[in-house]
């Protein structure tokens, strides 16, 4: 470890050294002003603000600036705080003072070999314990932002769908059990859009389960493209499946949305030679809206716009159907007031 000796005397400099050197400490360095230590310390230089210095042995009396006022600027430096001094001094006056400034220890003139290496010995422990914990908490804070970051990434990893990068069914089902909620608490629309890839079976078997992937992460880009509010949601319900689940949206609404999907996957011009509806890859869509309440059920919602889908295929694929009306009429789940908002 690399000691700092202050003196102005070359005799009693020559004399720590000597007792420190035989007693096996070899990395010692001096400084024969407080203006000299303070460049030996890195105080002139201060946008590197390091030292390896591990302690300092300061004496008082010295011309210009005393051992006390050097000893009270250098823990003034942030950097240089955790390195022990030791004031030398010939009486025991100053040592109030000294330890005001921050010294950590003393030690008399003249010098007692023993005491002398008996107080270096403990103040180096003490600033080895200090570096010890130092790194300690460093490296414990590394470990907690390396935690906080797998968190985050986890987190993604379980709301996501591997292959599209959007939302997975998992992460839908519970934002569906939540904006279920906040739609009966706020009384508004809310909209779900169930979608699925037209022959899809065809496009693997002609152009292979690798193509059937790239067309399936292009779909759902596309699709994720369309939605502009930060609360709706779209995600992959299973296979050759997306859902899309749009807060405080009525039929009107959610059927625009569906036809600008459709048409964006359209307009994608993705070739499917063996699509019996046109010459490219398409989507089939059903929409339904509810406004629910507490005795409605959003497995409801969900098979009404499964029902949707399933008529948009039977009418020949490539098409929107809503299934709003049926919602409403056959379930009686909206009253007068609501229709009204609904209409608007
Ligand atoms: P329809 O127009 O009636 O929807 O016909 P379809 O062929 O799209 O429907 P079907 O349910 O018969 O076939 C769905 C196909 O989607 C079968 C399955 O191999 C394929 N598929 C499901 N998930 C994936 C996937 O992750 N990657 C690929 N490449 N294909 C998938
Ligand atoms: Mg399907
Ligand atoms: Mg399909």
């Amino acid at each position: 470890m690399k000691i700092l000796i202050v003196d102005d005397s070359p005799d009693s400099q020559l004399l720590i050294k000597s007792i420190l050197n035989y007693a096996g400490y070899k990395d010692l360095l001096t400084a024969n002003s407080a203006l000299e230590a303070f460049r030996q310390l890195g105080m002139d230089n201060l946008a590197s603000a390091s030292t390896d210095i591990d302690l300092i042995l300061m004496d008082v009396v010295m011309p210009e600036m005393d051992g006390i006022e050097a000893c009270r600027l250098i823990k003034s430096f942030e950097y240089l705080r955790d390195i022990p001094i030791i004031i030398v001094t010939a009486t025991a006056k100053d040592l109030q003072m000294a330890f005001a400034a921050g010294a950590t220890d003393y030690i008399t003139k003249p010098l007692n070999k023993v005491e002398l290496l008996a107080r270096v010995s403990s103040a180096l422990r003490l600033k080895r314990e200090i570096d010890n914990r130092k790194a300690r908490e460093q490296e414990l804070m590394k470990l907690t932002q390396q935690l906080e970051e797998l968190n985050q990434i986890l987190q993604r990893l379980s709301s996501s769908d591997g292959l599209t990068g959007v939302a997975n069914r998992r992460h839908f089902d519970l934002v569906l059990k939540q904006e279920w909620r906040r739609a009966i608490r706020d009384a508004t629309p809310l909209s779900l859009i169930l979608i699925d890839v037209d022959f899809f079976k065809a496009y693997n078997d002609t152009y292979g389960h690798q193509m059937g992937d790239d067309c399936l992460k292009r779909v759902a880009n596309s699709l994720k493209g369309v939605l502009k509010r930060p609360t709706d949601l779209i995600a992959r319900y299973g296979g050759e499946e997306f859902v899309a689940l749009l807060p405080k949206t009525d039929t009107d609404g959610a059927a625009a949305l569906a036809e600008g999907m459709r048409a964006g996957i359209e307009a994608l011009g993705i070739a499917h030679a063996r699509s019996q509806v046109t010459d490219r890859v398409t989507i089939s869509l059903g929409v339904a809206t509810v406004v629910p309440n507490r005795d409605s059920s959003f497995a409801d919602l969900v098979a009404e716009a499964d029902h949707a889908l399933y008529q948009a295929k039977q009418e020949g694929r490539n098409r929107v159907k809503s299934s709003s009306s049926i919602v409403m009429q056959d379930k009686s789940l909206v009253n007068e007031a609501t229709l009204c908002k609904l209409s608007n």
